[in-house]
């Protein structure tokens, strides 16, 4: 056994509330059980945060984020190395943090390791560069004034995050809020709370003072909903669907007006022109839908090909559709995993049946894979219309919908024709294609001859109904900090 081979047993240490830097019960004693999606059986029980518990969580980020406190007192700097300490530990501990994210979420060990955890890191150590690079302006206001700007940071943020990349969407949230100086109570999904715990023990050990993190994991109509309705909670972001995005602001405006930045779902377009390199358009384009099971809010899930090569490139991507390794995700050669959990499997079985009888064509997949836990075949479609919901909706799974096209002009109405914006792409060898369909997609993120090749320094996020907000890079800050103007009256100006 290497140093990154797969723990297939992996030790559950942690299972409790973190507040204050303590592992604590629940308040009303419940507790949840979080399941494996190869079998469906529970791992181990949780303790189930709720109100009562994200009251007590608040109260200490409340209480750490008091002027005069350590972590108000600590240097920037510190912050920084804080970060960077995190980060340094996760990545002692990749083995083992990394097959309890294969266990709990079911995806392929390889692809815990080599990218959720080695993103994670990148993004913890983005931020700690930051810490101590926060700065305002001075300004020459008119009159007899002097003017600057501090960027303090908002307070008590709360953050809900997601099930398909647990520790990943928690280092994107944590990181830029620890940065800046606020405190947080974070939410980890019901179904992956186990990396999140984790991550925990790691937070005390590396020396925040306690209160700055806290982690409730719980379900979203409680825990979640008490962090987004809760007065002292002064900016809340979230990454889920648009559906539960619109409940998160709903509760903002109701509540105390925090500050919203929202990451939320999309039917992202994938346009193939003519001139591409096939082999490496029906590639990306595969990785585009498949990865991560189907399972990303920014995958290519609309795949539009111009029409002389649209019969190749349907007969290429079937293939490689066919060759995808389904199984068990401490295989090396896994490919694809299980879905999340029933309601999820059941929900993409439904639309594969929709697109039978819309009358779209199916090639390969469509059924479930073996016979326990969540799997579900590489399903192919083409002669997918716009108007199909396998084009309209989001799936999330391992579902692809081939699309013809017929020119640039065409297309990029079509392309547009959805209320979500959060990714798109072009393959093409003409740069004025390229840039054209660059310029004209209403999406957050534009890749050209890739797709979903993020970075921690490049920011990402929605136009239209995918989200507020970016997320990484120097973007992602703005969104944890708030700008204070300061001006004195000063004696007599000068230039
Ligand atoms: P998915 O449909 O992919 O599970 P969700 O948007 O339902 O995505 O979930 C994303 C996160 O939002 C999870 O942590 C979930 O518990 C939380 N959540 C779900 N419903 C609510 C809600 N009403 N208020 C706050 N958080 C919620």
């Amino acid at each position: 056994m290497g140093d990154n081979a797969p723990i297939a047993d992996p030790e559950i240490k942690y299972t409790q509330i973190f507040i204050n830097n303590e592992f604590v019960k629940s308040v009303s004693g419940k507790t949840f059980p979080t399941n494996n999606p190869c079998t469906g059986e529970p791992i181990v029980q949780i303790q189930e945060g709720d109100k009562a518990d994200v009251d007590k969580a608040v109260s200490a980020a409340k209480a750490a984020f008091k002027l005069g406190s350590p972590w108000r007192r600590m240097d920037a700097s510190q912050r920084g190395r804080l970060l960077n300490k995190l980060a340094d530990t996760i990545e002692r501990d990749g083995r083992q943090l990394a097959s309890l994210e294969t266990l709990d979420n079911g995806k392929p060990f390889g692809y815990a390791f080599n990218f959720d955890l080695v993103f994670a890191i990148k993004v913890l150590r983005y931020y700690a560069g930051w810490a101590d690079k926060i700065v305002g302006q001075t300004i020459p206001s008119d009159g007899d004034f002097f003017t600057y700007t501090r960027h303090e940071p908002i307070g008590v943020c709360g953050q809900i995050i997601p099930w398909n990349f647990p520790l990943l969407m928690m280092s994107w949230k944590i990181a830029p809020a620890l940065a800046c100086g606020n405190t947080l109570v974070l939410k980890p999904a019901e179904q992956t709370p186990l990396t999140a715990l984790f991550v925990c023990a790691l937070v005390k050990e590396v020396g925040f003072p306690p209160g700055v993190v806290n982690v409730v994991p719980g379900y979203g109509p409680t825990a979640g909903a008490a962090i987004s309705n809760h007065m002292d909670v002064d900016k809340i972001a979230f990454t889920g669907s648009t559906e539960v995005g619109r409940l998160i602001l709903e509760a903002a405006g109701k509540s105390n007006l925090k500050e919203v930045s929202l990451e939320l779902g999309g039917k992202s377009p994938n346009i193939i022109f003519a001139d591409a390199d096939l082999a490496d358009a029906v590639e990306w384009s595969h990785n585009a839908l498949f990865a991560n099971s189907g399972q990303a809010c920014s995958a290519g899930s609309r795949t539009y090909v111009e029409e002389s090569i649209y019969e190749e490139f349907v007969k290429r991507s079937v293939e490689r559709a066919k060759t995808r390794k389904i199984g068990n995700p401490l295989d090396a050669d896994t490919e694809s995993g299980p879905q999340i959990d029933e309601e999820q499997f059941n929900k993409i079985l439904e639309l594969i049946k929709s697109g039978e009888e819309e009358g779209a064509k199916m090639h390969c997949g469509g059924k479930r894979f073996g016979d326990k836990g969540y799997f579900i075949e590489s399903t192919v479609f083409s002669d997918v219309t716009d108007d199909m919901r396998i084009a309209r909706e989001e799936i999330f799974g391992p579902v692809m919908q081939i699309i013809k096209f017929k020119d640039i002009d065409e297309v990029i109405p079509r392309a547009n024709d959805t209320s979500y914006g959060l990714a798109a792409a072009v393959f093409t060898k003409d740069i004025n294609k390229a840039i054209t369909i660059a310029n004209s997609v209403q999406a957050g993120s534009v890749f050209v001859n890739c797709y979903n090749s993020l970075s921690a320094n490049t920011p990402f996020g929605g136009f239209k109904e995918s989200g507020i907000g970016r997320e990484l890079g120097s973007y992602g800050i703005e969104h944890y900090s708030e700008v204070k103007t300061v001006t004195i009256k000063i004696p007599q100006k000068n230039s």
